[in-house]
């Protein structure tokens, strides 16, 4: 077995009211195991075997490429949520986003617009460039900022099956949930200074 389905960083039930254990129990229990069993199948017995997922990421397309990229993706997500989150970001990083957005609150409503705009499946992302300047972007489906030469801090996953549960078309209301639930450590431990 190449890639290890990861246990959640919490219990399934910390992240509510803003994401229930039962919309966990799905997400991480099916969608996200789902991905990562289905990549161990399919790079079983090729080179790609013992590969971490970054590598196999900037080294596939296709299926294999849509696996490995949700995986790593999912990954990122779990880590980008805390039940001791939210607030505004902290630190170095928030020192940057004020920065450069003016205020934390400008930041907050790129970010929150382009989750609730970004059409169909996909991931909202706070990223650096190479030039090690943030930025929010999306990426559509299982496309992934890693594949593109930028560093990920944070993303939210915009898929329907991330919020249809608790919030059935409310994409707006579950984005208003994520900023209690932000692990701004996390993204601080991302940020290149
Ligand atoms: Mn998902």
């Amino acid at each position: 077995m190449t890639h290890q389905v990861k246990d959640l960083p919490y219990k399934k039930d910390a992240l509510e009211p803003h994401i229930s254990a039962n919309t966990l129990e799905f997400h991480h229990g099916k969608h996200y195991a789902g991905y990562v069993n289905k990549l161990n199948a399919a790079v079983a017995g090729t080179d790609l075997e013992g590969l971490s997922l970054e590598e196999t990421v900037l080294k596939t397309d296709g299926g294999k490429f849509n696996l490995a990229a949700q995986s790593f993706n999912h990954e990122f997500y779990w880590n980008s949520m805390s039940p001791n989150g939210g607030g505004e970001a902290t630190g170095a990083l928030g020192e940057a986003i004020t920065a450069q957005w003016g205020s934390f609150d400008k930041f907050k409503e790129e970010f929150s617009s382009l989750s609730a705009t970004t059409f169909g499946s996909g991931w909202v992302w706070l990223v650096q460039d190479k030039d090690n300047k943030l930025k929010v972007v999306n990426t559509q489906d299982a496309d992934t900022p890693i594949a593109h030469g930028l560093a990920p801090l944070l993303t939210i996953d915009v898929w329907e099956h991330a919020y249809y549960l608790d919030y059935q078309n409310r994409r707006p209301d579950y984005i208003g949930g994520f900023w209690s639930l932000i692990n701004w450590d996390f993204a601080n431990q991302n940020f290149q200074k």
